[in-house]
């Protein structure tokens, strides 16, 4: 187990929970999608996940231990270990710096503590190429500024900078809800490769159950803030599914 989440509960306002008692696990090598319509509580749970959101209740515990808890050295250790892709790669990326820069940026904080397997540092070119190789992207563009990268490339660039440091589990947050169709399914594709080659863990969340359905082995259902049901991904059209998975899945 990689992550583990017990009885979360976050409210922003006093007596609505924007989370609402959800318990679940990621595994390693696991992809886990968290599936439900827009406002259910998704990111919240992310944000707390990712420990920007104080917890109203309940735990959350990395390698088996809890995060209130944790020394500082176990949350850089987390903090490496859990990284993001967001919806909005424009706003990911710093816009005064060139691709190569914003791709070095996590290997450069954590350089002292990293046992890379998987990339190897040689020199800053060597790594920034073989980083936008493993996206499919020209090499060329480490010497661009993001305004001069399309949508699915920046996309791509926000993934590459999310593997540079081999994290066990990358929290992806509707990460293909901005791009067109033919970048979203292209997007797809390449998480789902290189969560083999990087034997990585995913928590994809989307409000798109086809989405969730391609890329994930389990999937989770939310709606008003609780988790609802929960399933391997060729259970869904199982009798015992919730009467709002069975919803959703009657619209996908
Ligand atoms: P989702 O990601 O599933 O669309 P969110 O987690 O963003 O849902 O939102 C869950 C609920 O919490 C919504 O009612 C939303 O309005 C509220 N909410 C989210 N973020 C904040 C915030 N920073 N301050 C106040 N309310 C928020
Ligand atoms: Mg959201």
């Amino acid at each position: 187990m990689i992550v583990e989440i017990n009885n979360l509960k976050k409210s922003y306002h006093p007596g609505k929970l924007a989370v609402n008692d959800v318990s679940l696990s990621i595994d390693k090598g696991e992809s886990l999608g968290l599936v439900g319509e827009s406002g259910c509580g998704k990111s919240t749970l992310a944000r707390c996940l990712l420990g920007v959101e104080r917890i109203d209740e309940g735990s959350i515990t990395f390698n088996g231990k809890p995060l209130t808890k944790a020394s500082r050295k176990h949350l850089r250790d987390y903090r490496r270990n859990i990284q993001t892709v967001f919806q909005n790669p424009t706003a990911s990326l710093n816009p005064k710096l060139k691709i190569r820069d914003s791709l070095l940026d996590p290997y450069l904080q954590f350089k002292d503590e990293l046992q890379l397997e998987h990339f190897h540092f040689t020199s800053k070119k060597a790594f920034v190429e073989q980083l936008l190789e493993t996206v499919e992207l020209p090499v060329e563009l480490g010497d661009r500024y993001p305004h001069e990268l399309s949508g699915g490339q920046k996309q791509r660039v926000t993934i590459a900078r999310a593997i540079s440091i081999e994290p066990k589990l990358i929290v992806l947050d509707e990460p293909t809800a901005s791009l067109d169709v033919l970048s979203q399914g292209a997007i797809l594709e390449l998480l789902a490769s290189l969560q083999q080659t990087l034997g990585l863990s995913y928590l994809f969340i989307s409000h798109d159950l086809a989405a969730v359905y391609q890329l994930c082995q389990r999937i989770a259902v939310m709606k008003e803030g609780e988790l609802l049901d929960m399933f391997q991904k060729e259970d869904i059209y199982d009798s015992s599914r919730h009467a709002y998975t069975k919803e959703l899945i009657s619209i996908f």
